[in-house]
């Protein structure tokens, strides 16, 4: 693959994916656009929004392409592979009912696989089929089970990538009170089963309260509503953690948490998030996303408002733009996105932001900037939410939504803001991916396609640059050892700043997570990342912790415990 030819600052991995997987290509697979024009093409289209609401496209086709060429916000993945295009899908979220019927599972398989097509990612809720071994009155047989339906969308999955660019993502949400909750939460302790889906068990309050008084707990078979058996919410909980500690999945969110701020109530109840979990979503619904990088916004030592405040403005009438000009994959979805108009603004740079701050991420300060940075987007984007609402109409189920209040008499969007994780929009931007530490100064990148590739950490080497040390002599140094902390003669500030995912306290990654998550409508994206040596009761003191913190839920990974791992420390590559 050659490189594309560019003049905009975008490093040897963003171009490396933007050729594979962004830009235009013929029919012999040869790259025909350029980054620049992917930018442009990206910007019009979304401009064209304009021109519904009596404005000039023009202009603003200009202002998107700065936003995004200047690498201060990217909007998700399939809103750069196919504005513009044909194919017109613009979401990265979307979240499908599943009813107890054969019927219904099988229409929402043939509608998940239109979505992975597009490049969208699929969650659902595996809750209300009926349990294994219940009965089938219509066949006189009897039913399989959530889990056995799962591998049949994971095997579909597996045959469609998307758009031969990226693989459908899945989210699998099952109640804690599901009679199959135990085949669950063991099934991926087998690592070739649903290699397709992230799991998360949806915790109910109830559940927390039982295992807080070390109760029992009913299971419900969802067809009948009675109780099938009880058991004891602890070790249904073990259960749980081993599973997370042995092999990352299931994770957990807190379905009762996560329906306390669903903004429409009235439309209906949510079940299930997007796979990686920060977005929660009503049957049917879509959500589009996009990052602000926040790496960018220092100037002079400090945070520049002045210029987050455009972007974040900026940036929610992009997101607003892309429903209008957004080709929904089905008319149920066109539907319900909407009414709801949801927008999902979050960041991506925070690590790097911290850096170029000279603040060190296991610091109270850390937390105390997140809270603060996130306060100021979430209100901004609000702001600007209610300024497009007054011009272009209240998101149409405002009536009895959340917002339907006389401080905000207009609101375009039932939510404006969710951390993504930013996996390839952070690549492509150069910078530290979501809210997450440095995952390590040094590492080797596997990517999609298998190609590898060493990266030592930008800001670091202009750090070691500044200190006058050789980068060579360290970084091989850190090649052997491991970690900075082992190295004598780096200073400890340099230390303290290039502290990486596993040094961190599992406290720390919580508070930043929960920082953010105060000030986000939606969910976030964080990994709470765990030395090899973690023990389960670290996780499972993990889980209560973020439930007391109101989040909304939780991923724990703990070092070399799935073979497939992305991101690797160099001495183990
Ligand atoms: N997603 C997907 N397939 C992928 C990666 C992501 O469907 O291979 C969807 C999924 O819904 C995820 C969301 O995109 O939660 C955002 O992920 P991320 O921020 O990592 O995507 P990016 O926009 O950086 O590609």
């Amino acid at each position: 693959m050659k490189f594309p030819k560019t003049d905009l600052p975008l490093r040897e991995p963003a171009l490396l994916v933007l050729a594979y997987r962004y830009l235009v290509k013929d029919e012999n697979g040869e790259v025909v656009e350029t980054p620049e024009e992917m930018f442009w093409r990206v910007a019009r289209t979304v401009a064209e929004a304009e021109s519904f609401f009596g404005e000039d496209p023009e202009p603003w086709a200009e202002k998107f392409y700065h936003l995004m060429a200047s690498l201060d916000f990217l909007p998700n993945s399939p809103t750069l592979m196919n504005a513009g295009l044909p194919l017109g899908q613009l979401s990265a979220c979307f979240v499908l009912p599943i009813e107890d019927s054969l019927a219904s599972i099988f229409e929402t398989l043939k509608n998940a696989a239109l979505i992975h097509k597009s490049g969208g990612g699929t969650g659902f809720s595996f809750s209300r089929i009926r349990p294994k071994g219940d009965v089938v009155r219509s066949t006189q047989g009897v039913a399989s089970g959530p889990v056995s339906f799962m591998r049949v969308f994971n095997a579909a999955t597996e045959a469609i990538k998307q758009g031969g660019k990226r693989r459908g993502a899945n989210m699998g949400i099952l109640r804690i009170d599901h009679p199959d909750i135990e085949d669950f939460i063991l099934v991926k302790r087998d690592f070739k089963e649903l290699t397709n889906f992230n799991l998360s068990v949806a915790l109910t309050d109830a559940f927390m309260e039982a295992l807080r008084k070390d109760d029992y707990f009913s299971l419900i078979n969802p067809r009948t509503q009675k109780e099938v058996r009880r058991v004891r919410a602890r070790r249904l909980f073990d259960l749980l953690v081993e599973s997370a500690w042995l092999t990352g999945d299931p994770g957990v969110i807190f379905i009762d948490t996560i329906n306390r701020d669903n903004p429409t109530p009235l439309l209906s109840e949510i079940e299930s998030t997007n796979p990686c979990s920060e977005q929660p979503l009503l049957p049917y619904e879509s959500c589009n996303l996009g990052s602000i990088n926040l790496s960018r916004f220092v100037k002079e030592g400090q945070v520049d408002y002045v210029r987050l405040k455009e972007v974040v403005h900026l940036a929610v009438r992009f997101l607003d733009n892309v429903i209008e000009v957004n080709r929904f994959p089905l008319p149920q979805i066109a539907r319900i996105t909407r009414l709801n108009r949801k927008i999902g603004l979050g960041v991506m740079g925070f690590a790097d932001l911290l850096i170029r701050l000279e603040i060190p991420y296991t610091s109270r300060e850390a937390v105390r900037l997140a809270e603060e940075i996130m306060a100021f987007i979430e209100r901004e984007s609000v702001a600007a939410s209610m300024e497009l609402g007054q011009k272009r109409g209240s998101f149409p189920a405002y009536a009895g939504s959340v917002w339907d209040k006389p401080e905000t008499p207009h609101m375009r969007n039932a939510t404006t803001t969710t951390i993504a994780p930013t996996g390839t929009l952070s690549l492509i931007a150069g910078t530290s991916s979501g809210i997450e530490p440095l995952f390590a100064l040094i590492y080797r990148r596997r990517a999609f396609d298998g190609a590898e590739w060493t990266e030592v950490h930008d800001l670091f080497l202009e750090a070691l640059a500044h200190y006058g040390l050789s980068s060579q002599d360290i970084v091989s140094e850190i090649l052997e050892k491991g970690s900075l902390r082992k190295i004598s003669g780096v200073p400890e500030k340099l230390k303290k700043l290039f502290v990486t995912a596993l040094e961190i306290p599992p406290e720390q990654h919580l508070a930043v997570q929960a920082a953010f998550q105060r000030h986000t409508h939606n969910a976030v994206s964080k990994t709470i990342n765990l030395p090899e040596n973690a023990t389960k009761e670290e996780v499972a003191h993990i889980y209560l912790k973020a439930y007391e913190m109101g989040l909304k839920g939780v991923t724990v990974y703990r070092y070399g415990s799935r073979p497939e791992q992305v991101l690797r420390l160099p001495k183990d590559k």
